[in-house]
């Protein structure tokens, strides 16, 4: 970890992906003093691997979304991680929870209908909700609400078709063997980072920006502010002066929640070598997807999402690993509820630097990604998942939002250098 500096040319407020990104892009242009500030005791912020068992687990991010676009796919090959290409299934093989081979189709067909009815609407001049183009009372619509709470965070009243639509998806989702984690741990090495530093105020009244942290003040020429939209919104980090359009942006762009629980599984399952996907249910929105051996592992991880994380969370990991040894023996039999133990699980809402899991942008709200990603002056930068036009809400968007920010940032201090 680096010493605590009082003087810097560029200050990076938080070492997450984002933060990751813009600190390397800085040091790659060399010239520049850069100091990354940081509230936890550890890089990667929302993207952290644990051992607990032996093997890696991914509380945050795990997969490489949009692998074959996704610029650190390439990057992570280069630095020697395995890159795991076996798709997903994540939500289209009902018959494994009990579903026919009809409906499993008849539910497919709904997802590509609904997929149209999103792109159509989001051409109107009105934003909606991902609700407006429900069929009320559907067959499939508590699956849908639970598939929402999966990918947004949220129930589907609350998204924006608007922004919904922006997201890019090559449908393409690898796994690193070592974890992603990891891959921001190396990326993030060498970097000058100062751990439990949290930044409590961005005084940009004065020539030079100063900073409020707990460890004291430090002082930048410019800064990049790379923090949740929550730290934002709640005002855990304040500006002087206030910046109200940034502060009703990160409102507009609220962290949904998810969440993992690892289970440790003994033995094997009679025909499952490895990684399926099951639904708990396919008939209620509080039901969690479960990825069964993931990498032959011997383990179970739980996904769950929306207000069902949120109560779950409250209750703590004996309640989660109690629904999901109910949905897991009703799918795979009795007998697998004495070869189960849970090993780690998250609560993201309860993190105090992360405030939820990943942003989505409430109805009439998807032009606040803009918003916010708009520096203020030549001074202030913003990046992070939720200032991503098109990758919002994941590592590689994060990644992608510090490197622009940085860019913009060097840019500035190249014409403020060119005018003297
Ligand atoms: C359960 C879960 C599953 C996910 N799955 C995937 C996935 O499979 N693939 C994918 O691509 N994405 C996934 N994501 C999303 C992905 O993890 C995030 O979008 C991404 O990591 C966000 O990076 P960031 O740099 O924008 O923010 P963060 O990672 O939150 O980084 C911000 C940093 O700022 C620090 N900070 C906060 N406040 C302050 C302060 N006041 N002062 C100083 N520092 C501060 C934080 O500690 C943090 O380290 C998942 C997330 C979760 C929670």
């Amino acid at each position: 970890m680096t010493g605590f500096p009082t003087e810097v040319d560029f200050a990076v407020i938080g070492a997450g992906a984002a933060g990751i990104g813009a600190s390397r892009r800085l040091r790659e242009a060399g010239t520049v003093s850069t100091v990354v500030l940081e509230a936890r005791d550890r890089v990667g912020g929302r993207v952290h691997t644990i051992a607990p068992a032996g093997f890696p687990l991914d509380r945050g991010a795990e997969w490489l979304h949009s692998a074959d676009r996704n610029p650190l796919s390439p990057i992570a090959q280069r630095l020697g991680f395995s890159v795991h290409r076996r798709p997903p299934e994540w939500t289209t093989r009902l018959r494994r929870s009990g579903e026919t081979i009809e409906a499993e189709e008849e539910w497919i067909a709904l997802r590509e209908a609904q997929r149209l009815a999103r792109h159509r609407a989001a051409t109107e001049a009105e934003d909606g909700s991902l609700a407006g183009v429900l069929e009320p009372g559907g067959r499939w619509s508590q699956l849908l609400e639970a598939t929402s709470s999966w990918a947004n965070g949220a129930e589907l009243g609350r998204v924006s078709i608007k922004d919904y639509v922006r997201y890019e998806d090559s449908g393409t989702n690898w796994r690193l063997g070592e974890g992603y984690g990891r891959l921001f741990e190396t990326l993030a090495e060498g970097l000058p980072v100062v751990h439990e530093a949290a930044v409590s105020l961005v005084d940009h009244g004065g020539r030079a920006i100063r900073l409020e942290t707990l460890r004291g003040a430090v002082t930048a020429r410019r800064v990049i502010v790379t923090v949740p939209t929550s730290i934002i919104a709640n005002e855990i980090l304040r500006f002087d002066p206030p910046l109200p359009d940034k502060l009703a942006a990160a409102a507009g762009l609220p962290l949904g929640v998810d969440d993992k629980l690892f289970i440790s599984l003994e033995g094997a399952l009679p025909g499952i070598e490895h990684d399926i996907y099951l639904l708990g249910s396919t008939i209620s929105r509080e039901t969690m997807s479960y990825q069964v051996r993931p990498l032959d592992r011997p383990a179970i991880y739980c996904f769950f999402g929306g207000r069902f994380a949120a109560a779950l969370e409250r209750e703590g990991q004996a309640a989660m690993f109690s629904f999901a040894a109910g949905e897991l023996t009703r799918l795979l039999g009795n007998d697998i509820g004495k070869r189960m133990a849970p090993l780690a699980s998250t609560a993201w809402l309860q993190d105090p630097w992360a405030r939820g899991s990943y942003s989505y942008a409430l109805p009439g709200h998807a032009d606040d990604r803009a918003v916010l990603a708009a520096p203020v002056g030549d001074r202030l930068f913003f990046a992070g998942e939720a200032c991503s036009p098109n990758f919002f809400s994941t590592a590689h968007g994060a990644w992608l939002s510090g490197i622009t920010a940085a860019e913009a940032a060097l840019e500035k201090l190249r014409a403020a250098a060119a005018d003297r």
